[in-house]
């Protein structure tokens, strides 16, 4: 994600590394590459100039200047800065205590509207809630069977009408059919359009008006930049937004969207879309996405992944593991076996600071090869060097490595690699109790 902003920041912070105390013109030349990385990224010009002002502010400042370590306080003073104009958010649902939650999706056509559905509708299931999806896009012709598709799929209803021509009626009438279903929430499909149009946005406000959803999110394509954001300044002036979804974020897109929406329009990003699946929906944190963007990695985010991979048997075996302390090889083997997806490897590593490197080689390389190779050294160890791997010496490493027909440098490795997915382990156990709550907070 965002790699080349990423690349650019990194040079920038480079420049500065090992220089010791810097002069003003140094810092200069590293914050000018900063500015350029953000432009290059097709941030909003306005706010790169409000984030270079604050940036510059603070990184001439004599502490800064004559401190020993001077790259390493840039990083940080652009990690505040990017947070800062990325949040705050409330990535909450707003759901009510009691009754029907209304939610409305728009956007326009191609955005991901439709998908979205699909995956909000999956992160409530994860929280035991079976939504009720409306098919109010009556513009597009295949939408309401595309909303069906993903209604058999998840096994969520879906209300359609094919009959009624006002997507009003529609949505009121899909409302009413929720409510005596007993729904907790409902989330109306709404129609879009190739562009912004008088047509469409009278439509939505005629929606908004009569059904009065609870919460109405925009959802926008990442990766059109810039017109991202001037489409959420124009849905936002017509319906008063209480946030975007902003999808496609696994492509190429540069960034300057995900950057640039809050400042520019003040509507908060909650969730972003990082694939075309149900389950690649993730509810926004500013922290989390100036992390991976400084490639310091996101373990929020890691361990919300991996708690997503492992089925309810298994967490309650892990939460024991956990409490008793004790995390042996085994269980990572287990979880090594699990992960072994392609794609989800590489998404995992990527978000567990200081891996993002594996993460390339990961994507590219036979997954199942490499974690067949743990396995195999897992396997060539007594029981004693799996629960406790810190008895590992020369001796057995090259006995474990002969056995497994690897070189010894592999057995540290893989020591290394356990180590490092210990606290991700313990964040699978009992990592999504935080989101629950983050959800249903009103
Ligand atoms: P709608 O017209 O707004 O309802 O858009 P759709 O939901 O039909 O999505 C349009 C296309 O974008 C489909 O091919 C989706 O699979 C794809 N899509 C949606 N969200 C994402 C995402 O987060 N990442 C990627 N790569 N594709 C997405």
């Amino acid at each position: 994600m965002f790699d080349s902003l990423s690349e650019g920041l990194q040079s920038a912070f480079k420049s500065l590394r090992g220089k010791g105390k810097l002069t003003e013109s140094n810092m200069r030349e590293g914050l000018q590459t900063v500015e350029q990385a953000m432009l290059e990224a097709d941030v909003s010009y306005p706010v790169v100039q409000d984030f270079m002002q604050h940036v510059t502010e603070r990184a001439l400042g004599k502490r800064v200047l004559l401190s020993l370590r001077p790259h390493e306080e840039l990083v940080r003073i652009v990690y505040d800065e990017l947070v800062s104009i990325l949040g705050p958010v409330d990535s909450s649902l707003h759901l009510k205590k009691s009754g029907c939650t209304v939610l409305m999706l728009c956007g326009l056509q191609g955005s991901g509207k439709t998908t979205t559905c699909g995956k909000l509708s999956q992160l409530l299931l994860e929280q035991k809630i079976t939504p009720t999806l409306v098919a109010a896009d009556l513009q597009r012709p295949a939408a309401i069977e595309q909303l069906h598709v993903i209604g058999r799929q998840l096994d969520v209803p879906v209300y359609s009408n094919p009959d009624e021509k006002d997507p009003v009626k529609v949505c009121q009438a899909g409302v009413k059919h929720a409510e005596a279903n007993g729904s907790r929430v409902v989330i109306l499909d709404t129609a879009g359009r190739l562009a912004i149009d008088q047509e469409l946005m009278a439509e939505l406000s005629r929606i908004d008006k009569k059904v009065s959803p609870d919460q109405v999110y925009l959802v926008v394509d990442g990766m059109t930049g810039q017109d991202a954001v001037n489409s959420a300044g124009a849905f936002n002036a017509e319906l008063e937004l209480d946030g975007v979804v902003m999808t496609k974020l696994d492509g190429d897109a540069r960034g300057g969207a995900l950057l640039s929406v809050k400042n520019v329009t003040g509507v908060p990003i909650k969730f972003i879309g990082t694939g075309e699946h149900f389950d690649a929906l993730e509810p926004f944190r500013p922290e989390g996405m100036a992390s991976r963007i400084l490639q310091m990695g996101d373990m929020v985010a890691a361990a919300r992944e991996a708690h997503r991979i492992v089925d309810e048997d298994e967490r309650e075996k892990l939460e024991e593991m956990m409490a008793s302390g004790e995390m042996t090889l085994d269980d990572f083997k287990k979880l090594m076996e699990k992960i072994a997806k392609p794609g989800l490897m590489g998404k995992m590593m990527g978000l567990i600071p200081g891996m993002g490197q594996m993460k390339e080689m990961l994507n590219n390389e036979d997954v199942s090869g490499g974690v067949k190779q743990t396995i195999g050294l897992i396997n060539s160890m007594t029981k004693a060097e799996r629960r406790d791997p810190k008895i590992i010496d020369t001796s057995r490493r090259t006995r474990i490595a002969a056995g497994a027909g690897v070189q010894p440098p592999m057995v540290n490795q893989l020591v290394k690699q356990f180590e490092q997915m210990k606290p991700l382990m313990k964040m699978m156990a009992g990592g999504s109790a935080a989101d629950r709550m983050q959800m249903m907070r009103q």
